[in-house]
């Protein structure tokens, strides 16, 4: 059996976008423009993430048998391991992507093929890392953590109520604001508290896009700014986060530091468009 660096159990979609003149409201025909398909889902973005950043990567999640083919080749292209992408006979998970003319995206998501993911349990426990994101079913997910052997990473989005016996086989959560106060179960309240007050085995490192992020340990909490750049399309920016978070921690660094070299690639995540496209590799980086 093949020993990977980073396997991400989690969603598969191909996003389809077309530009609109204002987002779609009830009971509204519009014409946009010419749709496009790219390679989208959470799990899918930080399996490329990963890949980009030169880990031996591999991917468990579901296709339809139909129409997987365009995901499954553009996870080919990375060089992702595809032996737990299960092909099913319900449809290939999509999101389609309204953009008005000032950018702003209505997304409608069918989840489709990613309620079917099963967890392929060797592969899972052979990981160094194991990515995990909240778009495929709640059980497949803490099967996935209580497996794992390697190092846990939790990404909690979309939001929705993380139970205790997930959140004790999490080694690193990664909310961002929105998902943080979720979980607590506030509308406000000081993130550092909020944080240490989850019951996490592991340090919580908040994200607050523009504003950078926030890593909270035990003991203390350090904030990361995030770098100034032109930002054009944060779409991906948390993916390629959280994959960059587990790619600095397999080389030994702490949290801090491991949140800096996150902060680094996602910077370069938002300056371009879409989700894979926009996500870079170890050699653009310069290390
Ligand atoms: P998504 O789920 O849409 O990918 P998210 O809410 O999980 O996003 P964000 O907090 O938006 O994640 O972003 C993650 C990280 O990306 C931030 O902590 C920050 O380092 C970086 N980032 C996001 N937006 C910007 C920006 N405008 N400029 C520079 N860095 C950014």
């Amino acid at each position: 059996m093949n020993n990977f660096d980073i396997v991400v159990v989690g969603s598969l979609n191909i996003d389809v976008t077309v530009d609109v003149p204002q987002a779609p409201s009830a009971g509204q025909t519009l014409l946009g423009g010419d749709s496009r398909r790219s390679g989208g889902g959470k799990g899918g973005n930080q399996a490329v993430a990963a890949a980009r950043l030169g880990r031996r990567t591999a991917m468990v999640g579901a296709v339809g048998a139909e129409d997987g083919e365009f995901l499954l080749n553009l996870l080919r292209e990375e060089k992702i391991d595809l032996s737990g992408v299960r092909p099913v006979s319900a449809p290939t998970g999509q999101a389609f992507v309204f953009v008005d003319t000032e950018g702003d995206s209505t997304i409608v998501v069918s989840p489709g093929a990613n309620d079917h993911v099963e967890v392929d349990r060797e592969l899972v426990a052979s990981a160094r890392a194991v990515l995990l994101q909240q778009e495929v079913p709640a059980a497949v997910i803490e099967e996935a953590a209580a497996v794992a052997d390697g190092f846990v990473v939790l990404n909690p989005a979309p939001a929705r109520p993380v139970p205790a016996s997930l959140l004790a086989n999490v080694d690193l959560l990664v909310p961002n604001r929105g998902e943080l106060l979720g979980l607590a179960g506030v509308d406000r309240g000081d993130l550092v508290q909020l944080a240490q007050g989850l019951g996490t085995r592991g340090p919580v490192v908040v994200t607050l896009g523009a504003q950078g992020s926030l890593v909270v340990e035990a003991e203390r909490s350090t904030r990361v700014p995030a770098e100034q750049v032109k930002a054009v399309d944060a779409t991906a920016a948390g993916d390629s986060f959280c994959a960059a978070l587990a790619d600095a921690i397999l080389d030994g660094a702490d949290v801090v530091e491991a949140a800096r070299w996150a902060t680094r690639v996602a910077a370069v995540t938002v300056t371009r468009p879409g989700a894979m496209a926009s996500l870079p590799t170890r050699a653009e980086l310069g290390s």
